[in-house]
């Protein structure tokens, strides 16, 4: 059985969008991340931290789930990390409100001794320098690093996030931060920087738009299924590299090929993400409605047309 470790944030989210506003609910990247892994045959473990007002039913749905949470730090005295966001029609584009670090602050990841030895690595969105420090405590190199991160820390962060990219192998991120990364518009020139910063492939995600999947010279495309209900893309991008790094942990299997497979995966667990507000989707999903949605997604894109003559 493949061994993923995930790390990122269990945080607070706040979120606008035109249908609809919640209070304090259940987010954080590595939350997302871990709901869509645990669909497939894995032993997953998360290295997060929590304050004292993170409610403990939250924890014990993770471990139901059968992620191993022993990884979570939680400090009483502190606050866990919160993050607000407001989206308006165009749901690609979204307006940080709040980033309130909290506990994340200071964090000091410790890899729990029975995850030394993962062969899959997920840093999730985070400080370059906790993405670094994880790396550094795992002697043997993984077969597969992923790392995903957002404009929060190229703005902040720029130096350390350049010393982490030649340690990892895939990076997943948005059209906007390719951009902001790279300080190329086209993503294909975008693609080209990025690769030469260190990672071999490079997962560009567009939302609704689908997502490139970029390895020196190939390309891969994936459209987003059109979707009836789309209620709060949060957290969506963060399924998707749950679900192609649990795809790719569960086959043991980390060729271009199986990488294309993998990217329909996490296309398809983020489709479901967008449907309700936060993890509402993710926590009762279930394996048929994936099944046979992942039959809609080969339907959708699978054609043969004459196109010479
Ligand atoms: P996504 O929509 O996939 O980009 O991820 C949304 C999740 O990322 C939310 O649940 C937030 O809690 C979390 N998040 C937002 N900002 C940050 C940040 N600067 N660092 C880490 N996680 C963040």
């Amino acid at each position: 059985m493949g061994k993923l470790l995930i790390v990122g944030t269990v945080a607070f989210d706040a979120i606008e969008t035109p249908f609809g506003k919640t209070d304090k609910i259940l987010g954080g990247a590595a939350t997302f991340i871990g709901l869509a892994a645990s669909q497939f045959k894995l032993d997953s473990g998360l290295i997060s931290v929590v304050g004292g007002d993170f409610p403990q039913e939250y924890l014990q749905m993770l471990s139901e789930r059968n992620i191993d949470i022993s990884g979570v730090e939680v400090i009483k005295e502190g606050k866990t990390f919160f993050w607000s966001g407001k989206y308006d029609y165009n749901l690609n584009t979204r307006e940080t409100l709040a980033t309130d670090l909290n506990v994340l602050a200071d964090f000091n990841p410790i890899v729990p001794e029975n995850y030394i030895d993962c062969d899959f690595l997920m840093l999730g969105n985070l400080h370059p320098s906790v993405q670094m420090s994880v790396i550094n405590q795992i002697p043997k190199r993984p077969k597969l690093v992923v790392l995903d991160t957002m404009n929060f820390w190229m703005d902040n962060t720029m130096d350390e996030l350049m010393e982490v990219l030649p340690k990892i192998d895939v990076i997943t991120i948005n059209d906007e931060e390719a951009r902001q990364l790279s300080g190329e518009y086209s993503l294909v020139k975008a693609a080209q920087k990025i690769h030469k910063m260190g990672p071999q492939y490079v997962v560009i995600k567009k939302g609704e738009n689908g997502a490139l999947l970029f390895n020196n010279g190939d390309v891969f495309f994936a459209p987003a299924l059109p979707l009836e209900e789309i209620f709060d893309p949060t957290g969506a991008g963060d399924t998707f590299a749950g679900g192609f790094i649990g795809y790719l942990a569960s086959t043991h299997d980390v060729s271009f090929e199986n990488m294309k497979r993998a990217v329909i995966y996490g296309s398809n667990f983020a489709s479901f993400c967008v449907e309700r507000f936060g993890t509402e989707r993710m926590i009762d999903l279930d394996q048929e409605e994936i099944q046979k949605r992942l039959g809609q997604f080969k339907q959708l894109t699978q054609f043969e047309i004459e196109l010479t003559h």
